[in-house]
């Protein structure tokens, strides 16, 4: 037999009916804040995402599955949503003809990692991207809004970190010190951050080796009065939204696009993949992608880590209502004419095959998870009628007219 690959898995209920549940929550949520959806390809140019998310990243550098099509061209499974978004954005020239540059997109992502628990090569995000907005107030309605979809979605005991890396004009300088301070340390860090420090010195403090010593150890950043007073006014937007969040100098994230605010969401509850969502804005993308001057602020949150949080709690019950019997071929047509009346009532039913015996019929209604069975035997098909057992409470049994099933079963299952 074939096996599916490392790293990517079939979602199988009733943690498939998690994912389902999620992303109601999060369209529930887009809803509220005015945001529309983007359906964008899952294969791109692979230049779109060295120059966007960036070429000395560890998603471009070490994960990406990128390759030379049949027709020569290089292109790539997308490792993450917001260039894609970006170059929609661009493209359809979403600035002048789109309502207010809100868009969220869901859909599987794709990195060529090492698997463990909570870590795949195909996994799910939600995103969200605000397109053309600098107002501090974005960010901290962006971050207030995935913290509600979190709680939405049931989630519980995660923590808000934000950071502010500053704009283009205070990484400069801050860039040359970093620099002098990583040199000075060439011989202490790992292989991949010696080779990069020259063209992304920020980058080694996100080094998942080298990275924790680093932000403890390095120079901070200094933030220029705009970007400063920025910060400030997010945190008192977040404040007005009532969201808790703790500053966390340490915070760089692993994608070069970001200016200014950046934030991610951790829980206690997942070991070592603790990150469940994670963004931030950035102010250049669009403009050094070939699009307008145009600030953005965005996240995504990873549908597979939510799912992992909520596992263990009590799903909503998604079995059909009712099990339709019949004891024979020409029962089975008025059965079959039955399940689509009760579904038209908005009843959910099912049935087996009308061709094996009663007993093994009611052998699948029971399995089924069904609350009724709903049985046309020889004498309800003489009578137009059908019996409906209940299949929790033993013993409950009546017999209405075939017409009738569908109301009285509504009834029955208010109850
Ligand atoms: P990590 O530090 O865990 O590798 P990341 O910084 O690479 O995360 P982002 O690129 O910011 O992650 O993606 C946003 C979210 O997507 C993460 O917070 C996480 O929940 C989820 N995610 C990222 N990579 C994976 C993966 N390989 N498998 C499952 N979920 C993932
Ligand atoms: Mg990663």
């Amino acid at each position: 037999m074939i096996n599916s690959l490392r790293g990517f898995r079939d979602l199988l209920p009733p943690e498939s009916d998690l994912f389902t549940r999620i992303e109601a929550a999060a369209r529930e949520v887009f809803g509220l804040y005015g945001y529309q959806e983007l359906r964008i390809p899952a294969l791109e140019k692979k230049e779109l995402f060295v120059k966007s998310t960036g070429d000395t990243t560890d998603i471009v550098e070490k994960e990406m599955y990128a390759f030379t099509d049949g027709g020569g061209r290089e292109v790539a499974m997308r490792p993450e949503g917001t260039p894609g978004v970006v170059r929609a954005y661009i493209e359809h020239n979403l600035g002048q003809t789109g309502r207010n540059g809100k868009y969220f997109y869901i859909g599987g992502m794709y990195r060529a990692e090492r698997p463990q628990a909570g870590r795949y090569r195909e996994f799910t995000q939600i995103g969200a991207e605000h397109i053309g907005n600098p107002s501090p107030a974005a960010d901290a309605e962006s971050i207030s809004m995935l913290v509600r979809l979190l709680e939405k979605a049931g989630v519980e005991g995660c923590s808000v970190e934000l950071n502010s890396l500053g704009c283009g004009e205070c990484r400069k300088t801050y860039r040359e010190i970093l620099l002098a301070f990583l040199r000075a340390r060439a011989e202490k860090l790992c292989e991949p951050c010696r080779g990069r420090i020259e063209r992304n010195p920020l980058r080694a403090l996100d080094c998942k080796i080298d990275g924790p010593w680093l932000s403890a150890e390095a120079p901070k950043l200094t933030l220029c009065p705009a970007c400063a007073e920025h910060f400030d006014t997010t945190q008192k937007y977040l404040g007005t939204a009532g969201v808790a969040y703790k500053v966390n100098t340490s915070l760089v994230r692993g994608l070069d696009y970001y200016t200014r605010t950046v934030f991610e969401v951790r829980t206690t509850a997942l070991g070592s993949q603790d990150a469940v969502a994670a963004g931030g804005r950035y102010d250049d993308l669009v403009k050094s992608m070939g699009g307008p001057q145009a600030p953005a602020i965005g996240w995504a949150m990873g549908v597979d880590r939510v799912a992992m949080l909520l596992k263990d709690k009590p799903a909503p019950d998604t079995a059909p209502k009712t099990f339709i019997v019949a004891a024979s071929k020409e029962a089975g047509e008025k059965a079959f004419a039955l399940l689509t009346a009760l579904r038209s009532a908005g009843v959910s039913s099912d049935f087996s095959s009308f061709d094996l015996s009663l007993k093994s019929q009611m052998r699948s209604a029971d399995k089924s998870g069904a609350s009724f069975a709903l049985i046309i035997g020889e004498d309800e098909l003489k009578a137009g009628t059908c019996a409906i057992k209940s299949l929790k409470t033993r013993g409950d049994q009546q017999t209405v007219p075939l017409s009738d099933a569908p109301s009285t079963l509504k009834q029955l299952l208010k109850g």
